[in-house]
């Protein structure tokens, strides 16, 4: 009998992945493996100042020193480059941001994390920072796919999809396909609607889109922040993105969102750039926005990691590893985002 079954391979199954391995755990991890799953298509932006207030995360040096072990250990044991320190440049996209800018930056806290006064940069000429601009000086970029790479190199994720009528819960043991194992940990992303366990929490699932572009000339080496997110992914390919969309329930890429994104785009660069790919893909986001981590109120051997929201790089490793903790050392989840705040 192993420990674990893995259901899925987003940040949420690679981050419980990721745990089992640090603990000597027996485990498998399957998935139906798609191409342009959330994970897939993100950018893996960690950001400690978010929204129109700048916003400092909540817990972030706990999230980041979790993420940071997390990834450090993989990229160890494989050699592949998972997590990269990748300053944020956020212009101010007018006066009133700006001010907001001002406003926000009175708190102490905020100033370990940003830089108000980047110094000028040769590819600064190819931008419109009119309105000014903050370094946020501990961005980071994870790269999800060499994170799947890394942990199917050392325990292949095994392609299949889960029926759920196939699971037999017995009093002390998941039986699946003749395999037994001691827990099953569902990471389904969005898909976790169809899940009998778990479709009754609060999901409210958001369609994101994104470009790759090449930009020659640009040679950016940071995140720029105006619009959009542009990312460097090398050889001057960027990834332009995310749009948001709550009400569209399928994942095919539309003209307007591609708009969207390329009018962002035209308002902060001075330079031609060329379009060579655009992705969508549906973000397990909450209705409360905190993730949704622990046991079945049931099936004491059911368990479940989601509602990662657009937060999916950072949230993950910690809420990993609190659930672990919960299973393997008996350990309370943060009442805030226990899955048991949800009536079944
Ligand atoms: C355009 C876009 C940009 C984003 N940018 C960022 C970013 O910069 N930084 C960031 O942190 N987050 C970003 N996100 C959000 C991030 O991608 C999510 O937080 C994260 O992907 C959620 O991970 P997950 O593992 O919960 O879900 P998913 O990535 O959806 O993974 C779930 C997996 O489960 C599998 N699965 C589902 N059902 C079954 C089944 N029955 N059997 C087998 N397998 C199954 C699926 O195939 C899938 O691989 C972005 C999202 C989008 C769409």
């Amino acid at each position: 009998m192993k420990d674990v079954l893995i259901v899925g391979s987003g940040f949420a199954g690679l981050s419980c992945a990721v745990e089992a391995i640090m603990r000597g755990l027996s485990f498998d991890c399957i998935d139906m493996l798609q191409d342009h799953t959330s994970t897939r298509i993100a950018a893996g932006i960690i950001n400690p100042v978010t929204g129109r207030k700048y916003q400092l995360q909540e817990q972030y040096a706990e999230l980041f020193e979790a993420a940071t072990v997390a990834y450090r250990k993989i990229e160890q044991l494989t050699g592949k480059t998972i997590m990269q320190q990748l300053p944020i440049f956020k212009m101010h996209k007018s006066e009133a941001a700006l001010e907001a800018w001002i406003h926000a930056s009175r708190q102490t806290e905020k100033s370990t994390y940003i830089n108000s006064t980047p110094s000028p940069q040769k590819w600064h000429k190819h931008i419109d920072y009119r309105y000014g601009s903050i370094l946020v000086e501990s961005g980071a970029r994870v790269d999800a796919r060499q994170l799947f790479e890394g942990i199917h190199a050392l325990y292949p994720v095994q392609r299949s999809t889960i029926q759920y009528d196939d699971i037999e819960l017995k009093e002390d043991y998941c039986l699946w396909q003749q395999s037994m194992y001691k827990h099953i940990i569902f990471c389904e992303g969005y898909q976790v609607k169809n899940n009998p366990w778990f479709k009754h929490i609060h999901i409210r699932p958001s369609k994101g889109e994104c470009l790759l572009v090449r930009i020659p000339h640009f040679n950016c080496p940071v995140i720029v922040q105006k619009h959009t997110f542009i990312v460097p992914y090398g050889d001057d390919r960027y990834w332009v993105g995310g749009t948001n969309d709550f009400v569209a329930d399928d994942d095919a890429p539309t003209e307007t969102k591609q708009e969207e994104l390329l009018d962002g785009l035209r308002d902060t660069i001075r330079l031609t750039f060329e379009v060579e790919g655009h992705f969508a893909a549906i973000r397990p986001t909450m209705r409360d926005r905190r993730p949704a981590v622990g046991t079945h109120p049931e099936h004491h051997h059911v368990h479940i990691l989601n509602g990662l929201g657009t937060k999916g790089a950072l949230l993950a490793p910690y809420h990993a590893h609190m659930l672990f903790n919960k299973i393997f050392n008996q350990m309370r989840i943060d009442p805030k985002v226990d899955v048991q705040r949800f009536a079944l």
